[in-house]
């Protein structure tokens, strides 16, 4: 019997001896410690009643025990669905009576909370895990029989993902095995990592960045990681002696820049350097280039898709653009009304297609069939262009398309420009409610350090660089933009602290 992702990863384990993963302290953890703990885990699984296609939900700490649950769910023929530690208790009640999970495991200090909200849901067994590994499941695990692995075909729900949910309720991505299999290979090959890539993760694994395009490239590449709880610039350059390669968020590149012990010397046997989850400011891909002499790789995807487009492993790797359609993935760029297909250069919404692309949303059927085109393109919502040498650049996500007096208004168009006056470091430029113009541009803007620009300034610079229904009609000032845990600028919070703004009488 075969388990079609499961079967691949433990094909790929180089040896039993060979870290899979270290952790800060220089702990190593063993290929054949990890694969010991999934084996336990899977069968306390089984044994506390998980079936196969059963959901096994975990609201945990980052930990390396917690990567061995996951893959002791896709083991067991479950669907792991992991969740951010950030939601509180009334959202993961949404999460968990939404994906009806046969098991949960949640942090020890929630547990009493998960526990009480599960009663309630019905029979679903809780356990608890902490950073160190504690908490009830090691220790209820402890001596679980070993079952034979669950057979999963490639079609079969691997991992369901909730979207972030910027907009209306989040929806469950339901992923299958064939999708994380794809995907982790494409990328392993299109990446080049193999067994001798360590490899600085400091993401969260709730999310498809740090559970699948980095663990799962990582593992299926028989390579090694250094399992870190959080980003922080001093440690990641104390570590960086031990790597080959980092996989991150434009934010941790912005904060990289700003370390001075950021230098070619201390970077130059790294392999790699890799960008995605939120667009990476050109000038942040340039400062870093000039400290260190690499040209970080942008690549872009979703949770409902994976990784979708690269930008080359050889060759140029441009700033502001997110490469190429990645091999197996077919992408085109499509009139967000019609579906109609748009010619080279023009702007519309990106539409995805292959083996990367998930299966539904979980019990969403009406969701599901709004999002995908009869020929079974995947509709993004990402608004984007290709270029004459086929590089695609993401524009923006057409729920945030401003439309202003019936023109329609890109923010990305107008932050770069924005970005680019003396003083300021960085813009988020969203569409407010406004009553002669439907939707208002309006910008709010981080200064640099030490920098007084005035909002006045800021709309004196953009005349004559913009057409006057793009140029802001506010400009606001704050500290920093909201983002949320994987750097994306939460424009949503934005629209809802401005949004009256243009009220009738103000405007
Ligand atoms: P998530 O599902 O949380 O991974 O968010 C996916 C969304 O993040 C995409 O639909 C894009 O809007 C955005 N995104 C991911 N990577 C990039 C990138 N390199 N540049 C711009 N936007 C990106």
């Amino acid at each position: 019997m075969s388990n079609h992702f499961y079967d691949a990863l433990v094909g790929a384990i180089p040896s039993r001896d060979k870290s899979a993963i270290e952790l800060a302290d220089g702990k190593r953890i063993s290929y054949g410690d990890l694969y010991a703990l999934v084996e336990t885990l899977s069968g306390h699984l089984i044994r506390s009643g998980v079936k196969p296609g059963d959901r096994v939900a975990a609201q945990i700490e980052k930990s390396w025990q917690g990567l061995a649950l996951y893959l002791a769910s896709l083991r067991a023929g479950a669907a792991f669905l992991p969740l951010n530690t950030a939601y509180p208790l009334p959202e993961l009640d949404y999460f968990l009576t939404d994906s009806d999970p046969s098991f949960v495991v949640c942090r020890p200090e929630t547990e009493k909370d998960v526990r009480g909200l599960c009663a309630k849901l019905g029979r679903i067994h809780v356990e608890s895990l902490g950073v160190n590994g504690d908490g009830t499941l090691l220790k209820n695990a402890g001596g679980a029989p070993i079952q034979p692995v669950v057979a999963r075909g490639p079609d079969d729900l691997a991992a369901i993902l909730y979207t972030s949910g910027t907009t209306g309720r989040s929806k469950g991505a339901m992923l299958t095995h064939e999708n994380l299999y794809s995907n982790a290979a494409v990328l392993k090959d299109y990446w080049r990592f193999t067994g001798k890539d360590v490899l600085l993760h400091a993401l969260p694994i709730f999310h498809t960045h740090g559970l699948f395009v980095a663990s799962n490239v990582l593992l299926l590449a028989g390579g090694t990681m250094i399992y870190l709880q959080k980003f922080d610039p001093d440690q990641i350059m104390k570590l960086m002696p031990r790597a080959t390669s980092m996989m991150g968020v434009p934010t941790f590149y912005v904060r990289l820049v700003e370390h001075p012990g950021l230098t070619k010397e201390a970077t130059k046997h790294m392999r790699l350097f890799t960008a995605g989850s939120a667009p990476l400011l050109a000038e942040t891909h340039d400062a870093f280039k000039t400290r260190t002499g690499h040209a970080i790789l942008e690549r872009y995807g979703m949770t409902e898709t994976g990784m979708i487009t690269s930008n080359p492993y050889d060759g140029d790797r441009i700033a502001g653009t997110v490469g190429f359609p990645l091999p197996g993935i077919e992408v085109r760029i499509a009139d967000a009304e019609t579906g109609r297909m748009l010619p080279q250069g023009e702007v519309g919404v990106l539409e995805v297609r292959g083996p990367n692309v998930f299966q539904a949303y979980w019990r969403m059927p009406e969701k599901t069939k709004a999002e995908f085109r009869a020929d079974g393109f995947f509709i993004t919502g990402d608004v984007s262009k290709v270029d004459e040498r086929g590089y695609i650049h993401i524009v923006g996500r057409s729920k945030d398309l401003v439309i202003t007096g019936g023109y329609n208004v890109y923010p990305k168009e107008v932050e770069s420009e924005i970005d680019a006056i003396p003083g300021i470091n960085e813009s988020a430029v969203i569409g407010l409610p406004h009553p002669d113009f439907g939707e208002g541009v309006t910008a709010v803007c981080v200064r640099a350090k030490d920098a007084s620009v005035t909002e006045a300034a800021v709309l004196k610079a953009l005349e004559g660089r913009l057409a006057k229904f793009k140029q802001p009609k506010r400009v606001f000032f704050v500290l920093e933009l909201p983002r949320n845990a994987m750097g994306k600028v939460q424009k949503n919070i934005l629209r809802e602290t401005y949004a009256g703004t243009y009220a009738k009488g103000l405007a």
